[in-house]
């Protein structure tokens, strides 16, 4: 690890104002995945912001919706009665997410800036676009198991890990930023990008910002599923994984929410499969049909080619728990 500069700002002004003077500098907080890039090589700030100790834990709920403080830990997150009750669909996705070490340690900003876990990324022997942009991509032609389906580009077929952020993506979550200049709302659809020619650049946070919030609407989706499959149950990041939300009156589907993970660079909502049961009986077959739809255009590059077929049997899986049938 090559040597750097450390402060603890007193406050969210501080913090900001020392991240607009430095363009080489980082916020850290949890550290669960940025203090393994710095140790891997992979980056190499010469300046860490610590705000872990800023004011931004609150869980509450207001007339917008569900607040939620980046600083939040994923645990506290996940164990919160409010999330567990009305947002559930976000508690079983950090349950999943991550053994309880790292819950305890993670906070929600953290876990939405995350990068990816390709491990020719994090291996700086081997080209990467997104950590050298221009120097090829390993994985296109190499072991691609865990790769993107979706979404993927020439220079880039990375996924992103978080389950936390597929169900936020669900649950239609604004993401809330700050500089020193203002504060403005992202929709957590937005946030993510995809890689086409700029893979190293994963998201749409500007230089000077601060995640500082996120907020959830209320929803009716009272029946929901976060389905995760993975190699090891204990501990690992998603082949695939599935949040689905329904309310359901009289039998059909009133809303739906439908979105994955490790299938691409950014949580993937499933929109038409959501257009398509809108209003339909909510029936293992018309699961079935909404899975077929919702993989349409989707793309194996060779070791990944299962997650295809292994996709639209958990997006029937997941719907079919989410509506007790299974
Ligand atoms: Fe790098 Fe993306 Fe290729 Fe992985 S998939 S080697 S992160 S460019």
């Amino acid at each position: 690890m090559i040597p750097f500069e450390y402060i603890r700002p007193s406050g969210q002004k501080a913090a900001l104002d020392a991240i607009a003077k430095d363009a080489s500098a980082q916020f850290i907080a949890g550290g669960t995945n940025l203090v393994d890039l710095m140790k891997k090589g992979v980056v190499s700030p010469q300046k860490l912001i610590d705000i872990g100790k800023l004011p931004l834990k609150e869980i509450k709920e207001a007339n917008t919706g569900l607040h939620i403080g980046a600083l939040a830990l994923n645990s506290d997150v996940a164990e919160n009665e409010i999330v567990k009750t009305k947002y559930s669909l976000l508690s079983q996705a950090l349950y999943a997410g991550a053994s309880a070490q790292l819950r305890n340690m993670a906070t929600v900003g953290g876990n939405i800036m995350q990068r990816t876990r390709c491990t020719y990324f994090y291996d700086t022997t081997m080209p990467c676009n997104k950590r050298k942009p221009g120097s090829g991509c390993g994985a296109l032609k190499g072991y691609n198991r865990m790769h993107a389906i979706f979404g993927a580009s020439e220079n880039c077929i990375a996924v992103h890990p978080s389950d936390m952020c597929v169900a936020l993506t669900a649950l239609n979550a604004t993401i809330l930023v700050s500089n020193n200049k203002g504060e403005r709302k992202i929709p957590f659809g937005e946030f993510h990008r995809l890689p086409g020619d700029h893979p190293e650049t994963d998201n749409t946070l500007q230089k000077g910002e601060l995640i500082t919030a996120i907020i959830i609407p209320e929803n009716n989706l009272q029946h929901s599923c976060y389905l995760k499959i993975r190699d090891r149950a204990s501990y690992a990041f998603a082949l695939v994984s599935v949040a689905a939300a329904l309310e359901i009156a009289d039998g059909k589907t009133k809303d739906v929410r439908l979105a994955m993970g490790g299938v691409a660079h950014k949580p993937w909502r499933l929109t038409d499969a959501e257009k398509f049961l809108k209003g339909k009986p909510a029936t293992e077959n018309n699961f079935q049909q909404a899975a077929q739809i919702a993989i349409k255009g989707a793309k194996g590059y060779g070791n990944n080619n299962f997650k295809i077929k292994l996709a639209s049997a958990a997006i029937t899986e997941a719907l079919n728990k989410a509506a007790g049938k299974a």
